[in-house]
């Protein structure tokens, strides 16, 4: 299959730094500023509705931005007994998807409103999510033609990127005919229900496309259901060890299980890299969307040779970030997305703290669910205990001759999703690449943000079971392989 079919485009996009473009934007998100959005199930089935809860903003949590009204866990089965496979022609799939594509960027304005008051999204990250939401429609778009779909398939979403990953998924299992139930994460059902009404708009029929929004117990209930043929999850190694195991007992042998998980992921600066474009690459990859990617870089090596006066970079550009409220243009990083997560990363800091070896942190508003972007001093990756989901950055320094055992303490953590190189030395750039674990390795760039159909994204390891996302053979999962099946 070709990467790059000339009859699909990537979206265009925002000129943030257009003003026309940016009033534009204040005017189309403003009439959403104190919006309520009330999101609940959308079913193909009667089933009886669970609590209603309240949604609030991480950046002022006063702000109710909506209620929710939960699926009962009973909802799974009915939904999976109402699912159908969308049996329109590959053609008509393609066109109902491209109309969603266009939906979803009509309705910008009120988009970004919901992803920067439910989410925590600043400006930059809304429009690269919204584009990136419309890019995978696009490009599973043009692939629809191909074998039967599997069934139906459970898509379980993160909150991170709660409408680029939950549409990515969705619009992977559509496009290939699935029928899909589809659960978002506990923190962010509005954008999810919002995405959802858009894409029974553009024709996606109810009977393949019904949204549960709940917690656990409606993902490990949607992972027990035997009606369920495939699961498609995004979200840490632990919960996808777990859905493992579920779909083990419970579903068809060889059920297909398309996880993506965490990261420990690393960036090695030589001396010869040059330094503006590594500090600007490393401030993106460890602190835009407030660290909470699973691609962002956790643990930065520099050699021992250029450390000082690097670090010195590094931390003058960590006091320039603006840390504050999504809406405002001139923030780079917002909150964090709840209190738990708040407390957890914080609790982490402090302990960091005590132990002497905190190199740097900011200063953060006081009221909100805001972390300051902290550097944290360790010997190597391997003082990393666990992926700290929030901005905070290692740094460790190596000596010349040293390469070969940063890489091998990489690949040691066993994750293996993204990787930094920065260097202008074109036989060190193939030897990294050759000999590093990482599904995505970045060089002279930053590590966050792959493009559809370019950067195909996805890991090995404990970091996830491919295919990549984005990528030319992400649909053959979420079709059945009649030629492959085993006969007799
Ligand atoms: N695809 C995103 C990126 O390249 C990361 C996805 C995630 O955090 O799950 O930054």
């Amino acid at each position: 299959p070709d990467l790059f079919r000339p009859e699909r485009a990537n979206s265009r996009g925002w000129d943030l730094r257009h003003r026309p473009t940016l009033a534009a934007i204040e005017e189309a998100r403003g009439a959403y500023a104190h919006h309520r959005w009330e999101a609940a199930p959308i079913l193909a089935a009667e089933a009886e509705a669970g609590d209603t809860e309240e949604v609030r903003n991480p950046a002022r949590p006063r702000d109710t931005v909506g209620t929710v009204t939960w699926a009962a866990p009973g909802t799974v089965a009915a939904a999976a007994e109402a699912a159908r496979t969308w049996d329109a022609t590959p053609e008509e799939r393609a066109r109902v998807l491209n109309r969603a594509a266009d939906l979803y960027e009509a309705n910008y304005g009120e988009i970004f409103a919901i992803l920067h008051r439910e989410a925590g999204k600043s400006l930059m990250d809304a429009v690269a999510e919204l584009r990136e939401a419309v890019d995978f429609l696009r490009y599973y778009a043009a692939r629809t033609a191909g074998d039967p779909p599997v069934g139906t398939f459970a898509c379980i979403s993160p909150w991170n990127f709660p409408l680029a990953i939950f549409t990515g998924q969705i619009s992977a299992a559509l496009a290939t005919g699935n029928a899909v139930l589809a659960k978002p994460a506990e923190q962010t059902p509005l954008v999810a229900w919002r995405a959802t009404q858009l894409l029974h708009e553009a024709g996606v029929p109810r009977t393949a496309l019904q949204l549960l929004p709940g917690a656990g117990e409606v993902g490990a209930a949607l992972t027990a259901a035997p009606a369920v043929g495939g699961v498609a999850f995004t979200g840490s190694t632990e919960t996808a060890q777990v859905i493992h195991r579920a779909m083990a007992e419970n579903l068809a042998p060889g059920a297909p299980l398309i996880a993506e998980t965490g990261g420990l992921n690393a960036m090695i600066v030589d001396s010869t890299a040059l330094p503006e474009q590594a500090v600007a690459a490393i401030v993106e990859s460890a602190f835009q969307s407030a660290g909470q990617r699973c691609s962002a870089l956790r643990c930065l090596y520099v050699q021992e040779d250029i450390a000082e006066d690097f670090l010195e970079m590094l931390t003058g550009a960590m006091d320039a970030l603006r840390i504050g409220k999504p809406w405002d243009l001139t923030t780079d990083v917002g909150p964090v997305i709840d209190a738990e997560a708040k407390a957890n990363i914080a609790g982490y800091i402090d302990a960091a703290s005590e132990a002497g070896r905190v190199v740097k942190t900011c200063d953060t508003p006081d009221q909100g669910h805001f972390v300051a972007p902290t550097l944290i001093r360790v010997k190597g990756i391997a003082d990393l205990e666990r992926e700290i989901f929030g901005p905070v950055l290692h740094v460790a320094t190596f000596k010349a001759d040293q390469i070969d055992r940063v890489i091998d303490a990489v690949n040691a953590t066993g994750y293996g999703l993204t990787f930094g190189l920065m260097t202008r030395i074109d036989d060190r750039v193939q030897h990294v690449s050759e000999r590093i674990e990482a599904g995505n390795v970045y060089v002279n760039r930053n590590q966050i943000g792959a493009i559809v159909g370019s950067q195909p994204f996805g890991g090995e390891g404990l970091s996830g079971t491919g295919p990549k996302a984005g990528g030319p053979t992400y649909l053959e999962r979420f079709r059945a392989h009649p030629a492959d099946a085993p006969s007799g």
